[in-house]
């Protein structure tokens, strides 16, 4: 009925779980472990596609919810789809929209088909549930679809967490069966919090409907760094080798090599964006935040050695000023830098995976990387818990 996904396991490292694989899409092949640069709103923040093919992207991520409020179907169907709308011509993955009803919304309630909710944007009465999101990602025509699932906040009660995954599981049985866009790839979202028994049950259910891949979702939803990668953790061993992994919404440059050797394959995240935007740059030490003061003569590029536009061509001392006078320049150069800095990172373990060398390209990052003092905290925090246990 479907074209299945075509997804090749190509080499897996023999000091962790990291692989290496192609997942070959109507729109062309992409490489894993990648990265996909989050365009919510038919825009990835302050890029074009041209900068975005010139960076190496291979594919990005559309909206449900977004889309489907502003523009709105009706312009998207007469557009001939998001790809035309937007003048990107490589694979797309959408969201389903979960994420985001249960985040942004204000929810009146949850039914057995989907959710009435109000918009964020207007407060009007609207209704997402598995056939209207299947729908809309149907109009979109992005070349991944991701299944209408429950994503309840960070620290919801074990009862709450339980009635998600029963809804997510009964959800995705309706989205596998809805109508798709041609050669649409669908993928199951697998929820359960930290909660190992309830994780393994709903990728257990999710499998067997037999999904082209499968995302770990609740993640990125507020929680400590330690508790993100056990929920990965406890997740992964029930996940079929021979089909894509994707983590939704992380994370840091560090936080994805440590993803990656935990057997995930894809990432999306807002963060190279978002905090270009506070005038904040990732590198390959950490976050420097071009805005401050320290870097007023400082004629040297974001990062020594980056490849990047922003790095080839301007100082940290002109993006700074930028930045201080509020040019949109400035924004964008810092988004080129961070996003272009992701999908390298990712290229670099997909030659050290291919290499046989991404445990010496793993222990190098990491020990080179320094986090923010929340994530260093949080993991203070962890090892403090697991003594005293
Ligand atoms: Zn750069």
């Amino acid at each position: 009925m479907f074209n299945p996904a075509v997804f090749e396991l190509l080499k897996t490292d023999s000091h962790s779980k990291a692989r290496l694989g192609r997942l070959t899409t109507t729109r062309g092949v992409i490489d894993t472990p990648v990265f996909m640069p989050v365009g919510t709103q038919a825009s990835v923040k302050a890029l074009d596609s041209r900068e975005l093919l010139e960076m190496g992207t291979q594919i990005i991520l559309g909206n449900t919810y977004h889309l489907s409020i502003r523009p709105g179907m009706e312009i998207m169907a007469a557009a001939g789809g998001l790809h035309k709308f937007m003048n990107w011509t490589k694979p797309i993955l959408t969201d389903s929209g979960g994420f985001q009803v249960f985040s942004l919304a204000k929810i009146r309630k949850i039914k057995p088909h989907g959710v009435e909710f109000r918009s964020h944007l207007d407060g009007s009465l609207l209704f997402l549930g598995p056939k209207e999101s299947m729908n809309i990602q149907r109009i979109i025509g992005s070349d991944i679809a991701m299944v209408f699932d429950e994503c309840p906040p960070h620290g919801a009660s074990a009862a709450e967490m339980k009635g998600a995954v029963e809804r997510t599981i009964r959800w995705a049985k309706e989205c596998r069966v809805q109508p798709r866009a041609e050669g649409q790839f669908v993928f199951g979202i697998v929820q359960g919090a930290n909660d190992a028994k309830l994780r393994e049950h709903c990728a257990k259910e999710l499998v067997a409907m037999d999904f082209d891949g499968y995302a770990i979702g609740g993640v990125s939803v507020g929680e400590p760094e330690p508790e993100m990668m056990s929920a990965v953790e406890i997740t992964e061993p029930h996940l079929p080798a021979h089909k894509a992994r994707y983590a939704m919404g992380l994370g840091t440059p560090a936080q994805l090599v440590e993803l990656v050797a935990r057997g995930v394959d894809m990432f999306d995240c807002v963060l190279p964006t978002r905090v270009a935007r506070n005038g904040t740059a990732f590198t390959r030490k950490g976050t420097i935040s071009i805005k401050g003061g320290s870097y007023k003569a400082d004629f040297t590029p974001i990062e020594a050695d980056c490849e990047c536009f922003a790095c080839k061509n301007f100082t940290r001392a002109y993006i700074r000023h930028l930045l201080n006078v509020n040019e949109i320049l400035g924004l964008r150069l810092v988004s080129v830098h961070n996003s272009h800095l992701f999908l390298k990172v990712m290229e670099d373990m997909r030659t050290h995976l291919a290499a046989g060398t991404f445990h010496e390209f793993r222990q190098d990052f990491i020990a080179h990387y320094r986090p923010t003092e929340k994530v260093l905290l949080a993991r203070q925090l962890h090892a403090a818990e697991k003594q005293d246990r």
